[in-house]
C-alpha cells in the first residue's frame, strides 16, 4: 500500500515476494523513517490462521509512525494486509506445532529527496514467514550482557516507538553481548545506569514468590504486547504483579538472598524465556539453570490461548483466515 500527502492510502495489492526497487535518494534510506511490527500467527485446533493480538500491533504501529511525524496506517488497513496475505502464503506448511507465521509490517518512507524533513510518500508492506520457536522448546535459559557503555534510549528519544533506529543502535551492543559470551543485552537507563529496562528484543519480569515485577513504562522502554499479556494473565494465575523499577545492584542481591526466584524475558519472538545468568563489569549473577516454573506456567497459559487450546477469554486471536 502507498501513501502520499495528497492521495493518502491508495494501491493496495498482493505480490510474489521479490526484491523492492528503491531510489538512492529514498529518504528512508538516508534518515530512517522506518517503522516496523513483529507479531505471530498460528494454526488453530480448526485449520484456520489467527494472529496474536493484532489489533493492538495496528495501534503500535500508529504510535511509532507519530513518534517518527510519518502516517498512520489505519488499523483495519493493516487487520485486511494481514488477512490477505495469510491467504496468500502458500508457502506455509504449519504442520509442526513449534512452528508459527511471524508477521512483519513495515512502513517507510519513499519520497526521493535529501530535504530533511517528514516525507510526504510512503510506502507499507507486510511480509510473512514461518519460524520455529525463537530458543527453541525446552532450551536452557538465556544469559544476558548488562553493559554501560552504549544505551538503548534516553528520556525524549525513540526508545518507546518500533522504529528501525533503535536497533541499528543496539547492534554493538548485542557484538559486545556475545564477546562476554551472552546471547542477549540487557539496556539499564541512560541517566545513571542503574535502573533495569528491558532487553534487546524483548520485556523482562523478575519472580519474587508469586510476585511478578516489571518495570514501568517509563518512555524509554518499548510497550511489549507480550508484557501486557503477562500482566493480564497473571492474575489468572494467582500471581501479583507489580510495576515498579529495579536497579542492577539490587537483581543481584535479591539473586543472592533466594529473595528473587526467577527472572525472564519476554516478547514475541521469544515468548517466554527464563533468564539464566547476568554478566555485567563487575561479576556474574547466576539467576537460575533451569527454566523457572513461573515462567513455565505462564508460557503454557499464553502458548494456549495462541493456539486456540482454551476460549479466547480476552479477545486476543484475530481471525486471519478461516479453517
Ligand atoms: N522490547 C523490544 C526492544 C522489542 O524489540 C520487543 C519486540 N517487539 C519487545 C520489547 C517485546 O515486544 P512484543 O511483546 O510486543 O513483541
Amino acid at each position: 500500500v502507498r501513501w502520499s500527502a495528497t492521495r493518502g492510502w491508495h494501491d493496495a495489492e498482493v505480490v510474489p515476494y521479490a526484491p523492492l526497487t528503491m531510489d538512492p535518494a529514498m529518504v528512508g534510506l538516508h534518515y530512517g523513517q522506518i517503522v516496523f511490527e513483529g507479531l505471530k500467527a498460528y494454526r488453530q485446533p480448526d485449520g484456520s490462521i489467527a494472529a496474536f493480538r493484532a489489533a493492538d500491533h495496528a495501534r503500535r504501529l500508529q504510535r511509532s509512525a507519530a513518534r517518527l511525524a510519518m502516517p498512520e496506517p489505519p488499523v483495519e488497513l493493516f487487520l485486511d494486509a494481514l488477512a490477505e496475505l495469510a491467504a496468500a502464503d502458500r508457502r506455509w506448511a504449519p504442520s509442526v506445532e513449534s512452528q508459527s507465521l511471524y508477521l512483519r509490517p513495515i512502513l517507510y518512507a519513499t519520497e526521493t529527496t535529501l530535504a530533511l524533513r517528514p516525507a510526504t510518500e510512503y510506502r507499507f508492506l507486510a511480509l510473512a514467514m514461518v519460524t520455529e520457536a525463537f530458543f527453541g522448546e525446552g532450551a536452557p535459559p538465556v544469559s544476558v550482557w548488562a553493559g554501560t557503555r552504549w544505551v538503548r534510549a534516553a528520556t525524549g528519544g525513540t526508545g518507546e516507538a518500533k522504529c528501525a533506529g533503535n536497533y541499528a543502535a543496539g547492534l554493538a551492543a548485542q557484538v559486545e553481548a556475545g564477546a562476554h559470551g551472552c546471547r542477549q543485552v540487557v539496556w539499564l537507563d541512560a541517566a545513571e545506569h542503574r535502573w533495569v529496562e528491558e532487553m534487546g528484543g524483548m520485556n523482562i519480569f523478575f519472580v519474587y514468590g508469586d510476585r511478578l515485577v516489571t518495570p514501568p513504562l517509563s518512555g524509554t522502554i518499548l510497550p511489549g504486547v507480550t508484557r501486557a499479556s503477562v500482566l493480564a494473565l497473571a492474575p489468572e494465575l494467582g500471581l501479583t504483579v507489580e510495576e515498579r523499577q529495579v536497579t542492577l545492584a539490587q537483581w543481584q542481591a535479591d539473586c543472592r538472598s533466594g529473595a528473587m526466584t526467577e527472572a525472564f524475558a519476554c516478547g514475541t519472538a521469544a515468548l517466554i524465556t527464563s533468564i539464566g545468568r547476568v554478566v555485567t563489569e563487575s561479576g556474574e549473577i547466576p539467576v537460575g539453570e533451569t527454566s523457572g516454573p513461573v515462567a513455565n506456567r505462564l508460557g503454557v497459559a499464553l502458548a494456549d490461548i495462541q493456539r486456540g487450546r482454551v476460549p479466547d477469554r480476552h479477545g486476543w486471536r484475530h481471525q486471519l483466515t478461516g479453517p
